[in-house]
């Protein structure tokens, strides 16, 4: 162990150190080096943490709107000053390559920017004269203490999806990192202190099932925002929900790309590697089945493998295209992968179990691999592999590949390659996923639209961020209000049991 250094939860603007005797290791996956100890919460600093958030929320509702997006607007600054050194963060706990970190601060980003349109999101609705002499205002309001539970594939990013959006509505928040990444958000932490934010209003617990558990039967807690596994995920709405809160579970994926006849086979051999690969696979956006239609496969395929060939993978540090796998775990899972899809029968045309790799030490890596000739009980193509495992599955005909798409319990995001609009237009309408890519592989919602799947890649009925965002964390109100005139008062209608008309 190098440098090694033990960290800590963040609650009331301050550090705050473990308690409960138990930790977990994070490490470098480029080198298999522990740089951090994380202490994991009992339910009682659980219990402190989110009664700081709560004990934040009275003063922080009531701060006026102009004062929470000023603060909005300097993080916002702070955050485009300082991205390289989380994006350095990133790479150094998750692997992913340099460029690939800076991607995903920029979008959390993007939400920030998003965020501070608040006066504008949090508007609400008036009607004069609805009844005679009554009004209705419709307001929204904010919930409270908002929990936020993440996965360890993006760091700073999927954290930035909800807490913006919750902070400016006049929430307060706890966020749980994955424990294998959790260095990011409180970096983010210190970001808010120094933006000005209230004590209280932000924080981190640190911790696994017992931090989450604490979040999710909490009565302080008035919401769960969830990315991870379908199985957590469908496990945190249940329990969240049972508990009363409302809930958005966003789950796993496996996302297919359909290759039409007449695509352009050289753009979609290039999308299939960044898709297919981009971070090590290791995204829930990936492309994990390539669908090609007709007689085009012994080419897309060829082109595939040549541009794979070539990718060099290792420390995210260094200019490589493809970093590490999160942990020697997920190294030896998806190595375990390739070993059954290359005893089902599947034909292994790159296999990353071989390779080498530009790093320094026994780093958790696994090359890009591609298989062709699929089926679909095979494990490679019924299971969510998150690593850099392409299968081609060969189709006869676009309804063919329709149907192998919407058997697919997933549904979070799907793409088609085609230069015929009127196929497009039809993928897009019959695909049942809740986002959809024509010609662009990885289609990633702005953050001014909502990001969500359907099926088992979303538990709960709102997407992440975009209006549906701001909806997600206020709940609405409608004020019925009667001034009669001094000179009219005689005419209030009296006593009448009976239930109000409008008249
Ligand atoms: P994970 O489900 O293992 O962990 C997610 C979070 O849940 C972590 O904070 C973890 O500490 C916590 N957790 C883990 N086990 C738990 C348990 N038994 N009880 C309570 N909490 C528990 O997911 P991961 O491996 O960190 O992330 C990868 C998964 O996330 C993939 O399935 C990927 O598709 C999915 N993902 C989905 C989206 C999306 O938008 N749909 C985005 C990113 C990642």
């Amino acid at each position: 162990m190098t440098d090694s250094k033990t960290l800590y939860h963040w609650a009331n603007g301050q550090k705050v150190d473990g308690k409960s005797g138990r930790f977990s290791d994070v490490t470098n996956p480029a080198t298999g080096e522990v740089t951090a100890s994380l202490p994991l919460a009992s339910e009682e600093e659980a219990a402190e943490v989110i009664a700081a958030a709560k004990a934040a929320f009275p003063a922080w509702r009531d701060t006026s709107l102009a004062k929470r997006t000023r603060v909005l607007f300097k993080f916002r600054e702070l955050l485009d000053e300082r991205a390289s050194e989380l994006a350095a963060i990133i790479t150094s706990e998750h692997g992913k390559v340099l460029s690939d970190a800076a991607g995903e601060v920029a979008r959390g980003q993007e939400v920030v920017e998003f965020a501070c349109g608040a006066p504008h999101l949090l508007k609400g609705s008036a009607t004069e004269n609805a009844s005679t002499n009554v009004d209705v205002a419709s307001i929204r309001q904010p919930l409270g203490v908002c929990g936020i539970i993440s996965p360890f594939n993006f760091p700073a990013m999927v954290p930035m999806w909800f807490f913006p959006i919750a902070i400016a509505a006049g929430n307060t928040v706890v966020v749980k990192p994955s424990e294998k990444v959790p260095t990011a958000a409180l970096w983010m932490a210190e970001l808010w202190r120094e933006a000005g934010l209230p004590d209280g209003v932000f924080n981190v617990l640190n911790g696994d099932k017992t931090a989450v558990d604490a979040l999710l039967t909490s009565p302080d807690v008035k919401s769960i925002s969830f990315v991870g596994s379908t199985p957590i995920a469908r496990y945190v709405y249940e329990t969240g929900t049972q508990h009363g809160k409302r809930v958005q579970a966003l789950g796993g994926a496996k996302n297919h790309m359909v290759v039409l006849p007449d695509a352009d086979l050289d753009l979609a051999a290039d999308q299939a590697i960044n898709a297919g690969f981009g971070s090590a696979g290791e995204r829930c956006m990936a492309i994990s089945a390539l669908v090609a239609v007709g007689d085009i496969a012994d080419t897309l395929v060829g082109k595939i493998a040549d541009r794979a060939k070539a990718l060099k993978t290792g420390d995210g540090r260094r200019s490589c295209d493809m970093g590490p796998l999160v942990t020697k775990a997920a190294q030896e899972r998806v190595s375990g992968y390739i070993d059954a899809g290359e005893s089902a029968g599947a034909t292994l045309v790159v296999d990353g179990r071989q390779g080498e790799f530009d790093a320094d030490g026994p780093g958790f890596f696994v090359g890009p691999t591609l298989f062709d000739n699929v089926q679909t009980d095979m494990s490679i193509y019924t299971d969510e592999i998150f690593g850099p495992v392409l299968s081609v599955v060969r189709v006869e005909s676009y309804d063919e590949a329709v149907e192998l798409i919407n058997a697919n319990p997933y549904g979070n995001g799907t793409a088609i390659f085609t230069n015929d609009g009127g196929a497009a237009r039809r993928f897009q309408n019959e695909v049942e996923v809740g986002m959809i890519g024509v010609n662009v592989p990885v289609p990633v919602p702005m953050a001014y639209y909502s990001f969500g799947g359907w099926k088992n890649s979303l538990f709960g009925d709102t997407h992440a961020h975009g209006v549906e965002g701001f909806h997600f964390f206020t709940r609405g109100k409608v004020v019925t209000t009667r001034w009669l005139d001094p000179a009219a008062r005689e005419q209030h209608g009296g006593i009448n049991l009976g239930f109000p008309q409008n008249a």
